[in-house]
This record gives structure tokens, C-alpha cells and sequence, in this order.
């Protein structure tokens, strides 16, 4: 990680104007190792590209674009899973130390709905589905109101009675309103966080939620690995938010962070190793999941409490209308 001498940058989320500190950061993850500039904001601690490459196309290769999905085989709905869900999310609050083995039966996501008073009724968005796996799963498990965009999506757009999957952005919303917006790691990707940050708010119900997961600039990985940080994945990430700067973004749209749930991410730290011992080698992509999680496994214990104090490469962010 080098540090050069900056000049005057303004930056896109909290409009500070100074001589922000400068990060030349590499490309790793595809191998193309071109170089890029990135400032972090004095006054609100994200960290963002400048300028942005005006070709960012180019940066989206085929191992990272969308693939065609068959639809049919893969959306099946289970009604045995229906009505485990509606079950579980039926039935009332119970302690943590009680739910302990029931945790690992389910699938996270379900006790995250629960929490957020998500049900299978709901109308969900996910904002940059990707392949939509994610709405797949949730139409298996009997939500029924399901909602996708994104802008590579390259299967055949679906309209069903339960589930619209669209080739598009946030000016395709039209008049809908949603209980839940899903960004899974979309926000960083975004030229104009704002802008959708708002769109977004404007398409939420009154009591709606909208869910951000993202990296974390303030974190230990970001600290220890500097340039190697799996998460940096220069230029594709333009905007990496620290906590501070996610509440100000919030905010700026009419939005509150109601809560934060910090991730270390599973394989993230093992990658961010073997991209700092040799950076140029590519070797963290090249190895087999069984590897990486081999070893990451004697991590977790560590992982766990970077997660506890609040120092974890990623977060799970809840935003609420204010
Ligand atoms: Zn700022």
C-alpha cells in the first residue's frame, strides 16, 4: 500500500473537501494487476476510487458477469421447506440459548427475516441479484413475492405470479413498494450510492427495511492486509464504507441505521493471506474450497471475536426509514 501526496478531492458520500490520504491499490482478483487510485475520507472514513474509470465495463470479465440460469430446474419449490419456514417464523421470540440447536437447522437467512418481521408474504426485493440464487432459495422456501434487478442479468426475464426477475436498475421500479430490499455486497459496486440509497428508500413501505451487506473499511483486514484485502477488489469496488459513513449515507437518504451485525466472511481471511504472501501469483483463487476451508478453520475462533468487538472485514447493515 502506497501513500502518495494528495491534492483537494471532495468526497461522494459526506461532501468533506481536503487533502484525503491516497492508496494506490491493485487489481488481483481477476489478474490483470492494473493499478488504481483510491482516497479515504478524512471526515467520514470511506474509502472510494477517484476518479472512476469510465470503461468499468471492461473490469466485469466473463468469471464475473452473470450466467444464464434454467430456471425451471433449479426454482423448485419444496413444500415440506414452506412449512418448516412458516413454522419457524410463526412461531414466538424464544431466547438465543434455546433456538441453539435449531440455528444450525435453518438457514441464516430465516432467523434474520424473523427478526426483521419478514414472512413469506412479504415483497422482497433483491437490488443486483446476480444470478438470483438468492431468490431462488427464498421462492423454495416458500416466500412468494419475490423481486430481482440487475443490470448483467443475462437469463430470460421472468414474470410469474411469484417471482419478477428484470435486466435493469432502479428506474425500472416504477410504482412498487417493498417490506424488504436486499443489497448483498451490491452497494460497493455502485458509481452513485446515493442516488440508489434514495431511489430505494422512496420504494420502501412504511415499516419496510433495507438490508445492506458490505465490506468494511474499518476493520482489522482492511489494517493488517492493506492492498492484499480480499474485499478491496479494486476497480470493481468504487465505494467501501466504514460504519461512520454508511449512518451518513443513511441519512442523506432519509434513512437510519437501526442496526449493524458485524461478518468476518467465510474464506475472505484465508484469500487475503495467500494475496499478501504473493500477490501476483493469483494463488487465491486457484485453490479448492475444501483448501480454503481447511484453512481457515483454526481462523475461526478469531474471526468470532473480531466479529464480537465490532472489527470484521464485513456488516450487515439494517436501514429504516427516519
Ligand atoms: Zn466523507
Amino acid at each position: 500500500m502506497a501513500m502518495i501526496l494528495p491534492d483537494i478531492s471532495t468526497c461522494r458520500i459526506c461532501g468533506c473537501e481536503a487533502s484525503h490520504p491516497v492508496y494506490i491499490a491493485q487489481e488481483t482478483i481477476m489478474g490483470s494487476f492494473e493499478r488504481f487510485v483510491y482516497f479515504k475520507c478524512l471526515e467520514c472514513g470511506c474509502l472510494q476510487i477517484d476518479p472512476i474509470p469510465t470503461d468499468l465495463a471492461r473490469h466485469y470479465t466473463a468469471n464475473y458477469q452473470s450466467k444464464i440460469l434454467e430456471f425451471g430446474i433449479l426454482a423448485k419449490k419444496s413444500l415440506f421447506k414452506k412449512y418448516l419456514a412458516w413454522l419457524l417464523l410463526f412461531i414466538g421470540n424464544k431466547k438465543e440459548s434455546s433456538l441453539g440447536i435449531l440455528r444450525k437447522l435453518f438457514p441464516g437467512f430465516l432467523w434474520q427475516f424473523k427478526e426483521l418481521g419478514i414472512n413469506q408474504h412479504s415483497k422482497i426485493l433483491d437490488y443486483g441479484c446476480g444470478r438470483a440464487q438468492f431468490l431462488l432459495r427464498l421462492y423454495s422456501w416458500g416466500f412468494e413475492k419475490l423481486y430481482g434487478l440487475d443490470p448483467y442479468w443475462q437469463g430470460p426475464e421472468i414474470e410469474t405470479k411469484e417471482m419478477v426477475i428484470k435486466k435493469g436498475d432502479y428506474s425500472q421500479l416504477r410504482d412498487h413498494q417493498f417490506d424488504l430490499i436486499v443489497l448483498n455486497h451490491v452497494i460497493e459496486h455502485l458509481e452513485k450510492p446515493l442516488v440508489v440509497l434514495k431511489t430505494l428508500r422512496d420504494h420502501l413501505k412504511e415499516n419496510g427495511v433495507i438490508l445492506v451487506n458490505t465490506p468494511l473499511v474499518d476493520s482489522y483486514g482492511w489494517r493488517k492486509f492493506g492492498n492484499a484485502w480480499a474485499m478491496w477488489d479494486p476497480p470493481r469496488h468504487l465505494h467501501i464504507f466504514s460504519v461512520k459513513s454508511m449512518a451518513l449515507a443513511a441519512k442523506k437518504c432519509g434513512l437510519k441505521v437501526e442496526k449493524v451485525t458485524y461478518d468476518s466472511g467465510k474464506n475472505l481471511w484465508t484469500t487475503s493471506q495467500l494475496f499478501s504472501m504473493n500477490p501476483e501469483s493469483h494463488s487465491g483463487l486457484a485453490i479448492s474450497q475444501k483448501e480454503l476451508t481447511k484453512r481457515q478453520k483454526p481462523m475461526n475462533k478469531f474471526l468470532r471475536m473480531m466479529e464480537a468487538i465490532g472489527d470484521s472485514d464485513m456488516a450487515s447493515f439494517h436501514l429504516r426509514i427516519s
